[in-house]
């Protein structure tokens, strides 16, 4: 069917909307008409090539969509249900049986070069072929044709441009705090870097009943949202005695650091308690590296690693957000900003100038 889409044609260019023709959804697979998209981190660093996803594509990674047919082998889903679509994953390899579809052993197929298994995508434009199975959905377009392993229903009450985050931006902070670190209650956490993932980590942390939760961040209107949001301290990323600050309260149990900044990062080490971990979900330049102390790591038994999507089971973990958020644990709106589908380059800048948190598309 021929269908509109948002296409990425060229490094750091303004997108263009386009007629183009969406194939049939094969096993596995169901199209959607598109309700909503959030604008994500990796949309951009897409865009921008550092993550060589090949143009031209069509991008966006947080669908929201009512199901208009059916592939093979489809389990669980009907035509008509109204769905959020997560990351791709196989469900074949050793970690996508083992409860972590994160790690997927074919996840670069998926996230960064847009593709299925077999090689193919659903898209096309004359005959030339256009990368659209980015997050095994591509869906900055009016329809898309996704796959359903990490598919999850939405109850038609719940708000599309709310729960459209929950996908990956949302998900990957909220999941750090409650899947990955699994933050006990009166555990001191901080959190450096506020964007729409940061700021998820603080309502998660909330959540968890972490004490404190300190906010580090060098955008002061970031900071009193982080506040807003369940942050017990905030305090200027920029400040010379940082490190003494977070010292002060005590040392931290976990710091989740959000901007991939290797300082930031050595600074986060430094201040964790013993048996302290240090998480990082920022996407950081090819090559860094990160300065930490050897003799700090064994003799203070500290943990660094990383995590996708905060390790999260999306048909598990985003229904829990999804009841969170009816209890009112969660408010998005302080989040979300939303804009019609023809603005997407509007959507875009807002997001890389950091004026708006969390941009979403409205189809
Ligand atoms: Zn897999
Ligand atoms: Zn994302």
């Amino acid at each position: 069917m021929q269908i509109r889409a948002v296409i990425a044609r060229s490094a750091g260019q303004p997108l263009t909307i386009e007629s183009c023709d969406l194939g049939e959804p094969v096993a596995g697979e169901v199209r959607l008409k598109m309700e909503a998209c959030g604008v994500c981190h990796t949309d951009i660093v897409a865009l921008n090539q550092d993550w060589p996803v090949p143009l031209p594509a069509v991008l966006g990674h947080e669908g929201v969509g009512r199901i208009e047919a059916l592939g093979a082998d489809v389990a669980g889903f009907e035509i008509g249900d109204r769905v959020l679509v997560s990351f791709g994953s196989c469900g074949q390899c050793k970690n996508c049986n083992n409860h972590a579809p994160g790690y997927c052993d074919n996840a670069l197929l998926f996230q960064v070069m847009a593709q299925r298994l077999d090689g193919s995508s659903p898209l096309s434009q004359n005959g030339e072929k256009i990368s659209g199975h980015f997050f095994a959905q591509s869906s900055f377009a009016t329809h898309a044709v996704a796959a359903t392993r990490n598919m999850v229903k939405l109850p038609d009450h719940v708000p599309a441009e709310l729960m459209a985050p929950l996908a990956c931006g949302v998900q990957t902070g909220m999941a750090a705090v409650l899947v990955a670190l699994k933050a006990e209650r009166g555990s001191a956490l901080a959190i450096t870097g506020c964007g729409a993932v940061g700021l998820s980590a603080i309502m998660g942390a909330k959540i968890a009943g972490c004490d404190p939760v300190v906010a580090v961040d060098i955008n002061a209107g970031r900071l009193e949202l982080a506040r807003e949001l369940g942050a017990t301290h905030c305090l200027d990323g920029n400040a010379s005695d940082l490190k003494k600050q977070l010292r002060k309260l005590g040392g931290m149990d976990y710091v989740i650091d959000t901007s991939g900044i290797p300082d930031v990062l050595g600074t986060g080490f430094d201040v964790l308690r013993a048996r302290g971990t240090l998480l990082t979900l920022g996407v950081s330049p090819p090559g860094s590296q990160l300065p930490i102390d050897l003799g700090s790591l064994l003799m203070s038994g500290k943990t660094v690693r990383g995590s996708i999507e905060g390790d999260s089971v999306p048909k598990e973990f985003i229904p829990q957000m999804i009841t969170y958020f009816e209890q009112g644990l969660m408010p998005l709106d302080k989040l979300v900003e939303t804009y019609a589908f023809d603005d997407i380059n509007t959507a875009i800048n807002a997001a890389v100038s950091g004026a708006v948190i969390k941009p979403v598309l409205l189809m």
